[in-house]
């Protein structure tokens, strides 16, 4: 679950970014205005932010939780450029067709070169190279990768980026009913990565072009999407606008009703598609030759932070899902005086929870008042609080004050929501396991 085992813990005196105060007055949405209040990511330009430290840490996460399922489904993890030639592109058409979208420039030696919004150009001759036989299939590849679009509108915050991180997957498979069989598995997978990262993500059927009747959407449900989608409460078969408006849906015939959201993923069964354009054949047992079919599988990791962040959230800042809580435990120090009690409690606390391997946050500063430091922590909103102040002194071991952000209880604390230190330490471990 860690980002990285070397900094699983951190003190907030040493942390680089700092919580602002001021909104940015340009940025409207919810998630780049907490999230940049937060110190999590900066604007550079429009669609286009840095991560920093506990940003970055969220975003490792969600990947992260992307890549073991993207694993589970023997999907192999590739790292492709995002600097391409024009020729690729040349040959589907898309070097024409897309400039809406492709940043494209002339390099050294007058060479067009565009960058990567997607990558069919780039894996289906990758796959032409090292794929000969059916023996050689199925195979699937993966990347997580920045993509770039030049999109008309970046006005959400990392709900539509210039510069976006996007997991890509591709499978090759030997006939149709293959890549149905695989698609179905990676279905599967994108329902367990939504449901471990604490979105509620609906299955919509969106169109597949002239290549195939449908392809599937996952769309979280929220006012601030984008999309508009059709959800049937009777049969559970969503559709988007798209299909709605080619009239192309069955269903169950009762009423549906119109949604805004957010789509966080796509999978689509691009078939002979691309294999076509680079003339990508296997040969099969009986020796002829046979065209290779392609499935494609989009999730934007940034993306998808973002609409944890529209969808989890209060007035006071972000509320994160256990899973890519940026540091399993935010412990606040409500005194940072050296050679007081508190800070005493708190230093040995810390220690207890570093031995543990929890991953912690640590408010040991010193001058900021309690009340600072609780509305620093509401902004933050790492998913447990651990807080050290006047009710942990007093005979005995020194008791700690352990809450959920999302209001949710814990039952190792006791009816004033306190626990040993030792005892927190050991539950809150096992919480994460
Ligand atoms: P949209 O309709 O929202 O533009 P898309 O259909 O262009 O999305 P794909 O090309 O299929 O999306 O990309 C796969 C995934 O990448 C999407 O499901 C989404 O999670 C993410 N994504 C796409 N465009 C952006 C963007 N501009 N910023 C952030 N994430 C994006
Ligand atoms: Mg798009």
């Amino acid at each position: 679950m860690g980002v990285n085992q070397r900094d699983i813990f951190m003190r907030q005196s040493n942390l680089f970014s700092k919580t602002i105060k001021e909104i940015p007055k340009e940025e409207t949405s919810i998630n780049a205005q907490l999230l940049i209040k937060a110190g999590y990511i900066d604007k550079l330009q429009a669609g286009v932010y840095s991560f920093l430290p506990l940003g970055h840490r969220v975003h490792e996460k969600v990947k992260n939780v992307i890549r073991e399922e993207m694993n589970a489904v023997h999907g192999q993890e590739i790292y492709m450029p995002a600097l391409h030639p024009k020729a690729p592109w040349a040959k589907t058409g898309r070097w024409e067709s897309e400039t809406e979208v492709m940043f494209q420039f002339v390099g050294r030696g007058d060479k067009d070169l565009g960058l990567g919004w997607t990558h069919e150009e780039v894996v289906t001759p990758l796959g032409k190279k090292f794929i000969q036989s059916y023996k050689d299939l199925p195979k699937a590849v993966y990347q997580i990768q920045d993509k770039f679009r030049n999109e008309r509108r970046a006005k959400s915050g990392l709900l539509r980026g210039r510069e976006f991180s996007m997991k890509d997957l591709y499978s090759f498979h030997i006939s149709e009913e293959d890549l149905s069989r695989y698609y179905d598995d990676v279905l599967g997978a994108y329902e367990r990565i939504f449901k471990r990262l604490g979105l509620d993500a609906l299955l919509v059927e969106a169109s597949g072009g002239a290549f195939s009747k449908y392809s599937h959407e996952f769309q979280v449900v929220t006012k601030y999407g984008e999309d508009i989608i059709f959800v049937c409460e009777k049969c559970g078969r969503n559709q988007n606008k798209e299909i709605i408006e080619e009239n192309a849906c069955p269903g169950c015939g009762a009423k549906r009703e119109e949604k805004k959201a957010i789509e966080v993923g796509n999978i689509f069964k691009l078939k002979t598609r691309y294999s076509d354009a680079f003339d990508f054949k296997v040969q099969d047992k009986d020796g002829t030759l046979k065209e290779v079919h392609m499935g494609c599988y989009g999730i934007g990791p940034s993306r998808v932070m973002g609409t944890i962040v529209e969808v989890s959230h209060d007035d006071n800042g972000v509320i994160w899902p256990k899973e890519v809580t940026p540091y399993q435990v935010h412990l606040l120090a409500l005194s940072g005086k050296e050679g007081d009690t508190i800070k005493e409690i708190a230093d040995e606390t810390y220690e207890l929870f570093k031995k543990e391997g929890l991953e912690v946050l640590y408010d040991d500063r010193d001058s900021v008042s309690p009340g600072e430091k609780f509305a620093d922590a509401d902004l933050y909103g790492m998913h447990i609080r651990v807080v050290v102040g006047k009710k942990s002194m007093g005979s005995g071991d020194p008791h700690v004050e352990v809450t959920r952000r999302d209001g949710a209880g814990l039952d190792f604390v006791d009816k004033q929501g306190r626990a040993s230190s030792a005892d927190a330490a050991v539950k809150i471990k096992e919480y994460y396991r």
